[in-house]
């Protein structure tokens, strides 16, 4: 990560390979979202300044990804919010593993996946309002529905990632009716992300 930072910066804080555009969702400084596993990450980092790495990569910097907030948005939220993140290593670590804004180079694909891992590797699923394995309807997961409309959206740009192969193979079950209403369901999501408070 360091010599990621100092051998490739000023011009790497502006990589942005996925072209995500949107604001970090108002609720990732307020925790206020009925999705368990972000509201009480953010909590814990509202009272401690701190949450650990699976907390990092695979709720809070997943979210961000799979919703497509600007990288370096991402970044100057993480600054903001975790007592132990420092420029040097925030920036590689945002940008790169969390965010595979910097088109492969520190992680060989992007850290994607649906709310059904996130069920699988916490407890957090049990007492949330939504279903991690539903991407459509009144239940559905956020994360699981933005996780297909991410493969979807950056289909042409990780097409030839052969590490992606598995998960675009189970993109390719859906038929078009599925994917039209995830897509309309993600939209509706994004609409309801767009407020960016800063520190
Ligand atoms: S169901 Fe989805 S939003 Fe709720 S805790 Fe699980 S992963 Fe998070």
């Amino acid at each position: 990560m360091r010599g990621i930072y100092w051998t490739r910066m000023p011009e790497y804080a502006d990589r942005n390979g996925l072209d995500a555009e949107l604001d970090v969702p108002a609720f990732m400084w307020t925790g206020e979202t009925d999705m368990k596993c972000v509201r009480e990450s953010v909590g814990q980092l509202i009272d401690h300044a701190y949450a650990h790495h699976i907390q990092r990569l695979m709720v809070l910097g997943l979210f961000n990804m799979l919703l497509g907030a600007r990288p370096y948005d991402v970044h100057r939220w993480h600054m903001s919010m975790y007592v132990d993140a420092i420029d040097w290593v925030s920036l590689p670590n945002v940008l790169g593993m969390s965010q595979h804004a910097d088109n492969g180079l520190v992680g060989t694909k992007p850290y994607a996946a649906s709310g059904n891992y996130i069920n699988k590797m916490s407890d957090y699923c049990a007492k949330c309002r939504f279903k991690p394995g539903n991407a459509t309807g009144d239940d559905a997961c956020p994360f699981t529905t933005l996780y297909w409309d991410f493969l979807s959206r950056n289909r042409n740009r990780l097409n030839s990632n052969r590490r992606m192969g598995f998960q675009f193979k189970n993109l390719d079950r859906k038929d078009q009716s599925e994917h039209r209403a995830i897509r309309k369901q993600a939209e509706k999501l994004k609409a309801g992300c767009t407020n960016e408070t800063y520190l």
